[in-house]
C-alpha cells in the first residue's frame, strides 16, 4: 500500500516561509491499495490539492473516512473538486460523535451564509455509509478503527494489506481520558507492530500542562506508545499552528533523543510526505 500525507497542520492552515518544509495545510491522508483504489483520511485543507491530483489523473472513484469533524478535518471539502463533477462517485463513512449521520453534518459545513453551494445540490454522487462491523474492506485493504480520547469523540484506523500496517492516530491525548478514550495501553494494542504510526505530536512536554485536556499528546509520550507497540516507523503530525520548520525539526530531534537505541525509526511529517508499504 502507499501512503501519502496532504495536510500535516494542526487546528488551522497556516502560510508564510517559515513553515514552507513541513506545510499549511491541515489533515488529510491518502491510502492507495496495491490494486490503486483509494481510501482518504479526513478533509482538511490538504484535500483541495489532493482533489486537482485526482482530477488529473482522472480518478473520481474513492472512500473517504473522518476521525472527527472539527474545522480543521472538514475544512478542505467544499474545494474538493471532485463534488462538483457529476462523474465522481464518494463513499463516506462517519465516525463517533457526529450527532446524526455524515451527510446530515457535512450538509451543516456546507449551507448558506456559510458557503453558497449547498451541499444537497451537488452533482457528484455522495453515498453515505454507515460503519456496522468491525472492519470495512476498501479494495484489498482492511480497516479497522479505535475511539479516539478528544473532545467530542472521534476515530483512529489502522489499515492492513498484505500483512503490512498502517495506523492513523491524531487528535489523540494519551495522558487524558476524554469520554468515550482507551487507554494508553489499549492504543499500545491497537498500534502493535504497525509499519507505520503517524500520531498527533502537537505539544512539546513542557507546553503540555498548561494545555491538558485540549484533546492532543507530547511527543513523549508519543515516543513512548510507538516503543511500547513496537512500531517500525513513527511520523509526528498535527503540528502546532506556531511551530515553524525549525521548531518542527526541534521536536523530531529531541522525539529520536527519547527513542535512542533499537526502536522505531522517527520521522516529521510533512504535507509532502509519502510511505510505500
Ligand atoms: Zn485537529
Ligand atoms: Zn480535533
Amino acid at each position: 500500500m502507499k501512503v501519502r500525507c496532504w495536510g500535516a497542520r494542526g487546528s488551522v492552515p497556516v502560510s508564510g516561509p517559515e513553515y514552507a518544509r513541513y506545510g499549511g495545510d491541515t489533515t488529510c491522508i491518502e491510502v492507495r491499495s496495491k490494486n490503486d483504489e483509494i481510501l482518504v483520511i479526513d478533509a482538511g485543507t490538504g484535500i483541495r490539492r489532493l482533489g486537482c491530483a485526482l482530477l488529473e489523473q482522472g480518478r473520481l472513484d474513492l472512500t473517504l473516512l473522518f476521525t472527527h469533524t472539527h474545522w480543521d478535518h472538514v475544512l478542505g471539502l467544499p474545494f474538493f473538486k471532485l463534488l462538483y463533477d457529476p462523474k465522481a462517485w464518494i463513499r463516506l463513512y462517519g465516525c463517533p460523535g457526529l450527532q446524526g449521520n455524515i451527510t446530515k453534518l457535512l450538509s451543516r459545513v456546507m449551507s448558506p451564509p456559510l458557503f453558497p453551494v449547498p451541499f444537497a445540490s451537488l452533482p457528484s454522487r455522495l453515498e453515505g455509509l454507515t460503519w456496522e462491523e468491525e472492519s470495512i474492506q476498501v479494495d484489498t485493504l482492511t480497516v479497522t478503527r479505535i475511539a479516539l480520547s478528544h473532545p467530542n469523540l472521534g476515530a483512529g484506523y489502522r489499515v492492513e494489506e498484505d500483512g503490512k500496517s498502517f495506523v492513523f492516530l491524531t487528535d489523540n491525548e494519551l495522558a487524558q481520558h476524554h469520554r468515550g478514550g482507551r487507554s494508553f495501553d489499549e492504543y499500545a494494542a491497537f498500534c502493535r507492530d504497525a509499519d507505520l504510526l503517524l500520531h498527533d505530536a502537537e505539544y512539546t512536554p513542557e507546553e503540555y500542562p498548561a494545555r491538558r485536556g485540549w484533546g492532543h499528546s507530547h511527543f513523549g509520550d508519543v515516543a513512548l506508545l510507538a516503543k511500547a507497540a513496537e512500531v517500525k516507523v513513527l511520523g509526528l503530525t498535527h503540528h502546532n499552528q506556531e511551530r515553524t520548520d525549525e521548531g518542527v525539526d526541534e521536536v523530531l530531534r529531541r522525539c529520536r533523543e527519547v527513542l535512542a537505541g533499537p526502536g522505531p525509526r522517527c520521522l516529521a511529517v510533512s504535507q509532502y510526505s509519502e510511505f510505500a508499504l
